[in-house]
């Protein structure tokens, strides 16, 4: 596959979700991929706008029907993945595609797909990222450490974006994707 497709990335709580908001709100010709995930809807979300929330049996049916770019079993405890045909057709229709997926997903992307664009967001440190996290409270103290530890192992990872945006303020964060994709 080719297209013009940014796979943006980053741990959990950096604020990668607000930020894409932010960016489409502002370009709505882009088009951000809804993944399927086994993972509980929390307060408010929306099954088909913020995920497809799917059992674990649907989602075995997805990966056997290679129905999946990409997948990942994030923080041990839940499944998230790409619906392939939608990003195609997206693809196919000449739109500009956003994947926010966490970086084992980013990597299974890279060996499929020609010419994509890599994003890492980074939070301004660990001790920003622990406090968004914390301040979030949708999870518990145990997720949040499960999350820190899944976050180290990102942060590591940065060096293989090709490009790596500091999110310490929302609307410089948002510029500078902005410039990245050339919008
Ligand atoms: P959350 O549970 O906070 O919504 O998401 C947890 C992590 O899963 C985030 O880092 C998010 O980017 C990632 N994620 C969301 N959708 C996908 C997906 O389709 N594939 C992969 N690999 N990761 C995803």
């Amino acid at each position: 596959m080719t297209g013009d497709v940014t796979v943006i990335s980053g741990p959990s709580g950096v604020g990668k979700g607000t930020v894409v908001a932010a960016l489409t709100a502002a370009y709505p010709e882009i088009w951000v991929s809804i993944s399927a995930t086994t993972r509980a809807p929390r307060a408010g979300e929306r099954d088909g706008v913020d995920y497809f929330f799917i059992s674990e049996a649907a989602f075995d049916e997805l990966i056997a029907n290679d129905g999946l770019l990409e997948w990942a079993l994030v923080h041990g405890s839940a499944r998230y993945g790409t619906p392939r045909a939608a990003v195609a057709d997206a693809v196919a229709a000449g739109r500009r595609v956003i994947l926010e997926i966490e970086l084992q997903g980013a990597r299974q992307i890279r060996q499929h797909l020609e010419g994509g664009r890599y994003v890492f967001i980074a939070p301004p440190s660990e001790e920003v990222l622990l406090h968004r996290l914390r301040g979030r409270g949708t999870e518990t103290e145990d997720q949040v450490r499960r999350r820190m530890e899944t976050a180290e192992v990102e942060l590591r990872a940065a060096n293989e974006f090709n490009h790596v945006v500091v999110n310490d303020d929302l609307g410089q964060a948002v510029a500078e994707l902005v410039e990245l994709l050339g919008l």
